[in-house]
């Protein structure tokens, strides 16, 4: 049980503590990792005390919870723990009243969780620093976007750096805090039949798709970022580097992301003509009922929209080493797909002698690995057997993993994991500076690319999955994607 911490969150009013945060910090709570002489303490600019803001959180993060989980006489003590600071983080005033409060206790483990746009990060660093409230080891943790670019993202980390240590720093990318990641190496490294398979003498291809059937939603700041940077730049890389780096030596942060840091260093740089060659990106339109894009800005208040910004993508990246080379790893990613779906896909390469016909009503696929993580969980493994009766023909069949099943476990949620690690001080998911311009590093060029005269903005429908040119990029790759719910 951790019992000694102030864990403090920079945006307690915002909508993402309200959804996640508080919701998680419940939930350990209730199942008795945290005990409630900790405090969570909620910052932000508006005047209010702490019972103000118990009735806040009363108000818009107890929905969040599932009923079944509220417990009159647990939600009450939990309320307890929750206190209130007004804080203007670009003025220095409010942190000398946090100073106060959290030098009640001042040897408790403090964190500190940035739940706050971006801009505001380096004035709130500083007076931490300023105020010297990033003591005893004290953590910080930082949500997405982590930059636009490679040089930004140096400035944020170097901004961190001059605060806090590398070691007390955890970036959030909260896909590596799901279940189902976690699953994913657990899967790789937790069992003999996968991993001697594993590499470009037995995969063909990989595919990684996260597709959302939202679109703008009203979040016009949307368009000052895109697919690439939002979606590609952390989740997406976050999955392939999982997917395709070597076997840790222990399960442990530092272990874990060399790993991952070599991938990413590994990832062939895609780079002016090759970028409209290996990477597709697109634009949704309106369909049926549904707005296009640019129909959603004007609605969202901007006036006269225009807008070069990408809503899917769909890249084909290439990892230079021993283990990957000549091996297509297909990501996409779009708003506006037909499905919700988070899904990698891994394509085997076909028997060196086929000496059986498939049976005449099916097409041949090759073997593949289906690994869903949203938004539901199983593993499909799909195989070749016999056709039952008189000739010796190849039917498919499916090896299905539904990893619930006989579970009878609440499914902790992403941030349920990256708050209690977080506590804990384990930062084996949380990214390192140097994964973080790594994957910048990657991504820039294509963004430059795009900035050139002519480079196209594709179109597609909403509700479908994503522009013809997207087919066009995986056929050459040698594959197609995989769309049915299941196989
Ligand atoms: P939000 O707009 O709902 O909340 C922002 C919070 O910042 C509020 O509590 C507000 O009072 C506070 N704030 C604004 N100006 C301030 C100031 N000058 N001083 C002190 N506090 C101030 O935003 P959100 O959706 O909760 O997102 C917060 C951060 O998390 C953003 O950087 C966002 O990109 C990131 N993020 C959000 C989500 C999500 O699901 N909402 C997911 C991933 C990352």
């Amino acid at each position: 049980m951790i019992s000694s911490f102030d864990f403090v969150i920079f945006g307690g009013t915002g909508d993402l503590t309200m959804r996640k945060l508080i919701p998680s910090m419940y939930h350990h709570f209730c199942e008795g990792l945290l005990d409630c002489g900790g405090r969570i303490v909620g910052v932000a600019r508006s005047e209010m005390d702490s019972k103000k803001f118990r009735n806040l959180v009363n108000k818009e993060a107890k929905p969040h919870i599932e009923e079944e989980f509220i417990d009159k006489a647990k939600w009450a003590e939990f309320l307890e723990m929750l206190h209130y600071v007004a804080v203007d983080v670009t003025t220095p005033e409010g942190f000398e009243a946090l100073g106060k409060v959290l030098d009640e206790h001042p040897d408790r483990q403090r964190v500190f969780y940035l739940s706050i746009a971006p801009h505001f990060f380096a004035p709130t660093v500083q007076y931490l620093q300023q105020f010297g409230l990033n003591k005893n080891g004290a953590r910080l943790a930082v949500e997405k976007p982590l930059g636009k670019d490679l040089q930004s993202a140096k400035e944020i980390n170097s901004l961190m750096r001059a605060v806090f240590e590398e070691e007390q720093i955890y970036r959030i990318d909260h896909y590596l805090g799901k279940e189902t990641v976690q699953n994913l190496m657990a899967l790789r490294f937790g069992n003999s039949l996968f991993e001697p398979l594993w590499n470009r003498s037995h995969i063909k291809s990989v595919q990684i798709t996260v597709a959302e059937t939202v679109g703008l939603e009203g979040r016009t700041y949307y368009d000052g970022s895109g697919a690439l940077r939002d979606m590609v730049q952390n989740h997406l890389m976050q999955l392939l580097c999982i997917l395709a780096m070597e076997p840790p030596a222990e399960n442990n942060a530092n272990f874990v992301r060399d790993e991952k840091l070599k991938v990413l260093r590994s990832l062939r740089k895609i780079k002016d003509r090759e970028v409209s060659e290996d990477v597709v990106r697109a634009q949704y339109t309106s369909y049926g009922d549904l707005s296009g894009y640019i129909e959603e800005l004007e609605a969202a208040g901007v006036e006269n929209a225009e807008s070069e910004t990408e809503t899917y993508v769909a890249i084909k990246a290439e990892i230079d080493n021993w283990r990957w080379k000549g091996v297509p790893f297909l990501l996409r990613t779009g708003k506006r797909m037909r499905e919700r779906t988070t899904e990698v896909v891994i394509n085997f390469r076909d028997v060196p002698h086929p000496i059986f016909p498939t049976a005449a009503t099916v097409v041949h696929e090759p073997n593949r690995l289906v690994l869903r993580l949203q938004p539901e969980e199983y593993i499909k493994l799909l195989m070749y057997a016999k056709q039952p009766g008189d000739e010796f023909s190849l039917r498919p069949v499916k090896l299905d993993l539904n990893l619930n099943d006989g579970l009878k476990v609440r499914q902790r949620s992403a941030y349920e994991r990256i708050m209690i690690d977080l506590l804990r001080g384990d930062q084996t998911l949380f990214v390192r500076d140097d994964e973080l311009e790594a994957a910048w590093e990657w991504i820039d060029p294509i963004r430059e690319a795009w900035q050139k005269e002519g480079s196209p903005l594709y179109k597609y429908k909403s509700a479908d999955w994503g522009p013809t040119s997207a087919n066009e990029l995986i056929i050459k790759a040698g594959s197609s994607w995989f769309e049915e719910s299941g196989i």
